[in-house]
């Protein structure tokens, strides 16, 4: 069993795959270079769910580091084994990946066998009558309820083979240093322990979802990613009350961005509307010194700067905040989202490519949204309606501390010296922004 995506013992139909008919199973870690390049919050995340994972199968979990390919296809000859068990990876590089090591194992003959995928309905099943895709969220989320889950599966019991038997040819990956994941530990039991006390007031989501000072969201994201928990096992216990129905569709974007991303996998970088590419955007030098303001928190509109620096501290932004800092780096300041998607990736816990990269796309106007471009969020308004008492941007802005209520989002004159006064004028990037898309159509007519 080669583990990934999918680090967790319950409710793992390629572990039950793996261990049918009481088969020895070897539990598999591939330490692949290709993550040393990922942000230590991310990287620190998944080594606390390896460790709990190794724990959980008292320590037979078997490190072996190298690219996939060789060290899959070693590791079967060495075993004797015959199938070697995955969870299905439905983005580009897993996607590529898997056929490799798909490839280099049927060579001697053993069977690469993929069960069950990390999301709720697998990308690519969610389709049309005529077989075509979903282009749009709402549709895809109604055939998304349509297609269903399987109730969870409990946890098999097996017969592990691993270390230190089978050795490891290495140490399990070392987390490098980043801010400390203040929330829920990365281990099984913590993110089952994290949801059991967050479903009761799953019923109050719809209203609090969006206020980033109330800890009103699930704060699954990270756990999620890695598989500690699966979609199936929290879509099981949601009724039908408003405020669980709005955070199964929540998991619907989830599966729906996935589906989009292993359809296109060029939209991990690239706009998905491709018509969208002449949209003239800044890469200057002063566009350079603008996106270093951004990254910091530095841009004087204290709700972006808020959410900026909660990333920096602990990678983890609130999602309406996401959906403001998003929109000012591409509406406001004119950069690409591409920047943006970079840098959240180095730096979120829960980074996860269709996510990340389609939820900013989704900011820039360049995504799946059908009405886009219009929508440009203006930063002070989002936040007297969505922090009107200005707690969020107290606590992750100290030098405004000490300005009162909701007075924090428009201090004019009452500015404190030490906080930077607004870099752009919104009003007048607003229009600009319109302005470069009104040339993009004349353009394109
Ligand atoms: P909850 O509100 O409790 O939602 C439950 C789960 O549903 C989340 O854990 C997540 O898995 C899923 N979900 C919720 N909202 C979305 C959404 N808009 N799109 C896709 N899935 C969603 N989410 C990531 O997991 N990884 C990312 O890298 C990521 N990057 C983002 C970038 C931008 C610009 C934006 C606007 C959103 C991004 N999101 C990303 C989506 C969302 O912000 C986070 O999933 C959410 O804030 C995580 O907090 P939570 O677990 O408390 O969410």
């Amino acid at each position: 069993m080669w583990f990934r995506r999918d680090l967790r013992l319950a409710d793992l139909p390629a572990l039950h795959a793996a261990a049918a008919d009481g088969t020895a199973v070897v539990p598999l870690f591939v330490v692949d270079p290709t993550f040393e390049t990922a942000g230590a919050a991310r990287r620190g995340f998944m080594c606390a769910a390896l460790d709990a994972l190794d724990e959980s199968m008292d320590r037979a979990l078997v490190y072996r580091h190298g690219h996939p390919v060789s060290v899959v296809s070693a590791l079967a000859a060495e075993v004797g084994a015959t199938e070697v068990h995955i969870t299905a990876d439905h983005g580009p590089y897993g996607q590529r990946r898997d056929a490799e090591v798909a490839a280099a194992l049927a060579e001697s003959g053993v069977r690469l066998v993929a069960t069950g995928s990390n999301y709720a309905v697998a990308p690519g099943t969610v389709r049309k009558s005529d077989g075509s895709p979903y282009a749009v969220f709402t549709p895809f989320s109604r055939a998304w309820r349509a297609v269903g889950w399987a109730a969870p599966l409990p946890t098999p019991e097996v017969r592990w083979l691993g270390a230190p038997q089978v050795r490891c040819d290495g140490p399990p990956p070392a987390p490098g240093s980043g801010p400390a994941w203040p929330l829920s530990p990365g281990t099984e039991s913590a993110a089952h322990d994290r949801w059991d006390h967050y479903l009761p007031d799953a019923v109050h989501y719809a209203d609090r979802r969006d206020l980033p000072a109330v800890d009103g969201t699930s704060r699954l994201s990270a756990a999620l990613r890695w598989g500690l928990v699966h979609p199936r096992q929290l879509l099981h216990q949601l009724g039908p009350e408003r405020g669980h129905e709005v955070f199964a569709s929540e998991l619907a974007w989830r599966d729906f961005y996935a589906d989009v991303l292993h359809r296109r996998p060029d939209s991990a970088w690239q706009n998905l509307d491709r018509r969208m590419d002449a949209m003239q955007v800044d890469t200057d030098a002063a566009a350079r010194g603008r996106f270093e303001l951004w990254t910091h928190g530095r841009t004087g509109y204290p709700i972006v700067d808020a959410g900026m620096r909660q990333l920096l501290a602990t990678g983890w932004m609130h999602n309406r905040v996401r959906m403001l800092v998003a929109s000012f780096l591409v509406k406001d300041l004119h950069l690409p989202w591409q920047w943006g998607a970079r840098h959240f990736m180095q730096h979120l816990v829960d980074g996860d490519l269709a996510s990340n990269q389609h939820g900013w796309q989704w900011a820039a106007g360049t995504g799946t949204d059908a009405a886009p471009y219009f929508r440009v969020f203006n930063p002070t308004t989002q936040a007297l309606r969505f922090d009107p008492d200005g707690t969020y941007v107290r606590q992750w802005v100290p030098e405004l501390a000490q300005v009162g209520g909701g007075m924090v989002h428009e201090m004019g004159l009452l500015r404190p010296a030490d906080y930077p006064t607004p870099m752009v004028d919104h009003a007048v990037e607003r229009n600009e922004a319109l302005a470069r898309y009104q040339h993009l159509r004349a353009g394109s007519r």
